[in-house]
């Protein structure tokens, strides 16, 4: 059986490796419109020697023993945490904001009764979000987190997803949570790695198989047309006999029917300078600064032993289909009203399978993007 796979990011390759591992007999023609395979995750070594991840810093993280086995299975990992800084009054400090936060903006006396504080009013709790401090009943703990959220929150949030202050949806503000300890890391999961060659090498080994074809720098939708009274897929005129997993966006693939998902898009200005280093994390957000989010600094990830730094600047930036990336989908109610929309005509298309961050139209994490993609692996294929 063949089998065409429109993308060549985790979750088309996880589908695509799954369909000959299965079968003997099946064939499977990846069709990549970038010039690479790994999606965004894809990382290469730079001209400096350095190496750097195109489309924004990816540390993998998991609870899933499920997963870490899974991707075990292609390359070696080691150990990464990720951790940041944020800048606020041009002073560093550690985000998710922690203890160290209150030292550093608060007198020693103070910081030690707001610590108390925050003990007694949150007894156990290793964090919580800043909604629930700006509830508090404590006036202390209040004025914390009402200076967090003027500096930074409010701030980040507004220039991340281009919407007045007001309009941010408190999901979003929940995101990252205010650390009760000095505890500096990102992420909590159980597994936290980073693949020793890079997310490059692991790709090419998730899809090193002879029954899988890659061909990159290719839009699929350019040699596909839907004809929409029978449902079928004509692929250069001819009605199309293959199954199709599709990993793009939804309304791209369907004309734009009923109009544009609204999606976030990001810019990335990358600079090298002949320095030690340039900042004092590898990611350090800048919620005051007028119009980037933050600088990525990869010497500062494992491995990296060069002379100079290279590092990325993030500038969030309106969505144009067809002119720039489709980063994060914005969820409000309409646009997960006109996604049903392309969800339900999707579903009446002959051979038409579809899935990924862009085809489900939600954020993923690397984890869950590829649990996504086995446990569908297992209800289809
Ligand atoms: P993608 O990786 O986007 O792959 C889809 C592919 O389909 C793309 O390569 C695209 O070019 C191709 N395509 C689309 N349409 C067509 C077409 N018509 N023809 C041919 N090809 C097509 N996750 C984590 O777990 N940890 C992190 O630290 C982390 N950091 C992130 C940072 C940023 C800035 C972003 C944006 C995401 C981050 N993620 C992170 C999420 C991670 O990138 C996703 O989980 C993962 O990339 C999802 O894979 P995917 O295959 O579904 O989509």
């Amino acid at each position: 059986m063949d089998y065409f796979v429109v993308g060549a990011g985790i979750t088309g390759s996880v589908i695509a490796r799954h369909l000959v591992d299965k079968d003997k007999n099946n064939k499977v023609f990846i069709i990549e419109k970038r010039s690479h395979i790994g999606g965004n995750m894809f990382d290469y070594v730079d001209q400096h020697g350095i190496r750097v991840h195109k489309y924004g810093p990816h540390t993998f993280h998991t609870n899933s023993f499920k997963v870490f086995c899974y991707v075990n299975l292609f390359s070696e990992w080691i150990h990464y945490k990720s951790w940041c800084m944020a800048v606020i009054n041009n002073k560093f400090t550690p985000c998710p904001f922690n203890y160290q936060t209150i030292d550093d903006f608060y007198s020693f006396k103070d910081s030690e009764s707001l610590k108390k504080n925050i003990e007694l009013m949150f007894p156990k709790k290793k964090k919580e979000t800043i909604i629930d401090l700006l509830k508090s009943e404590n006036y202390k703990i209040r004025e914390y987190a009402l200076f967090l959220f003027n500096q930074d929150y409010k701030l980040y949030t507004s220039k991340q997803w281009g919407i007045d202050a007001e309009k941010i949806d408190i999901s979003v503000l929940k995101r990252v949570p205010v650390k009760f300890s000095y505890d500096k890391y990102y992420f909590d999961d159980r597994f936290q790695i980073l693949p020793k060659n890079g997310y490059e090498y692991f790709f090419k080994n998730l899809l090193e198989h002879k029954n899988i074809k890659i061909i990159t720098n290719e839009n699929f939708l350019n040699n596909i047309k839907i004809n929409f009274d029978s449902n079928d897929m004509l692929l250069d005129g001819r009605k199309m006999k293959y199954k199709l997993i599709y990993t793009g966006p939804l309304d791209e693939l369907l004309d734009y029917r009923f109009g544009s998902l609204p999606y976030r898009s990001l810019e990335f200005k990358w600079n090298y300078e002949n320095i030690h280093l340039k900042q004092p994390a590898p990611i350090v957000v800048y919620p005051q600064a007028k119009d980037f989010t933050r600088i990525v600094e990869y010497k500062q990830m494992p491995n990296q032993n060069v002379q100079g730094t290279s590092y990325s600047i993030e500038y969030p930036t309106q969505y144009v289909p067809k002119s720039n990336e489709p980063y994060y989908p914005i969820l409000t109610s309409e646009s997960l009203k006109l996604y049903h929309n392309y969800k339900n005509l999707a579903k009446k298309i002959n051979n038409l399978y579809f899935l990924g961050r862009l085809a489900d139209f939600k954020y993923y994490n690397m984890d869950q993007a590829i649990k996504r993609a086995l446990l569908f692996c297992s209800k289809y294929f």
